[in-house]
């Protein structure tokens, strides 16, 4: 399978935005037959660049990502991507779960820190592990074989109490490190992903490609869930429409199609080079989207 490195110079040359979509691990068998027989299957016909899946927190899903990236890979002939963190692994454990990778052909990685399980509230490194993120990527690099991913916080990451500047200037670390493109976490308001990405790319140099993540909004609850806990902001005029549609789910999603829609058509008018969706394993939205935009 394709170096996401590559797959992005190739589409770079077309002048094309790359476009990948995530899914996360699901906790039971039936959710995972549900990904592997209907979500993905479905999704493929949108003819996405990649697609990459989550490693669950605490390290609790090792297996389980690097066989849904297998078959992703094998049965629907798509270049995938496995997210890996340091959490509750020491880099020996780190370096054979790498070497599982290599041996299913799985060639991308994003590589995380990962954050604390359920119940702790600071991460805390593994005796003989990693402390960040960077130190992932300096150790798969030295692997050598991978293309690597990292993240980046157009806010400013959630534990970062210096100020988002700082947050920056450390992804910068991540990227110096070896990673060759970087995937953000949400955000609703675009000007947030500008000032970050004109900050990386004017001020500290950085020309690999920063890929916005775009979550399309399925309902209000989840989202103040999720915002809640990566420390995302929700734009009050955002905020105004949601708690106007209270718990109608269904006029929920149909906003969070139209919001996530002109979200990505400022981005793609502005130049970002792809777009990252956050499916969150369901198909009406993301496929709504790229279609909207034409990218189907
Ligand atoms: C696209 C994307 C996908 C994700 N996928 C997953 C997933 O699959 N599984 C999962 O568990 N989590 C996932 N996460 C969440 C991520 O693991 C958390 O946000 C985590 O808290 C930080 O990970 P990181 O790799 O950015 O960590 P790091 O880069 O290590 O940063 C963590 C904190 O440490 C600080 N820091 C970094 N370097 C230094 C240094 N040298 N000295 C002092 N402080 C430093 C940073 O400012 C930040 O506050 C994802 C996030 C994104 C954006």
């Amino acid at each position: 399978m394709e170096l996401i490195r590559d797959i992005y110079a190739t589409k770079r040359a077309a002048n094309r935005p790359l476009i990948s979509f995530e899914f996360f691990t699901p906790k039971t068998e039936e959710g995972e037959g549900t990904l592997l027989e209907k979500t993905i299957p479905a999704l493929a016909e949108l003819k996405p660049d990649y697609c990459s899946v989550t490693y669950g927190a605490g390290g609790s899903t090792r297996e389980k990502t690097l066989m849904l990236v297998d078959r992703i890979q094998k049965d629907h002939k798509l270049t995938a991507m496995a997210h890996l963190t340091c959490v509750g692994h020491t880099e020996a454990e780190l370096g054979q779960i790498l070497t599982q990778a290599k041996a299913l052909r799985i060639r991308n990685i994003l590589a995380l820190r990962g954050d604390p399980p359920e119940g702790m509230a600071e991460f805390q490194k593994t005796e003989g592990g990693f402390e960040y993120s960077y130190q992932l990527v300096e150790f798969i690099k030295r692997m050598g074989g991978f293309s690597i991913g990292t993240a980046g916080f157009p806010e400013g990451h959630i534990a970062c109490k210096e100020g988002k500047e700082t947050d920056w200037a450390r992804l910068k670390a991540k990227i110096d490190s070896g990673a060759d493109f970087v995937i953000t976490q949400l955000f609703f308001d675009n000007r947030d992903f500008f000032l970050f990405r004109d900050h990386m790319a004017g001020k500290l140099g950085v020309t690999v490609p920063i890929f916005p993540g775009i979550l399309p909004i399925l309902s209000a609850k989840q989202i103040k869930r999720f915002t809640a806990l990566c420390g995302a902001r929700i734009p009050a005029e955002l905020l105004a429409k949601l708690e106007a549609l209270g718990d109608d789910d269904e006029a929920v999603k149909a906003f969070g199609i139209d919001h996530a829609t002109l979200q990505c058509e400022e981005l793609l008018r502005e130049g970002v080079p792809g777009l990252h969706l956050y499916t969150l394993n369901k198909t009406h939205s993301t496929t709504q989207i790229v279609k909207r935009l034409g990218l189907a």
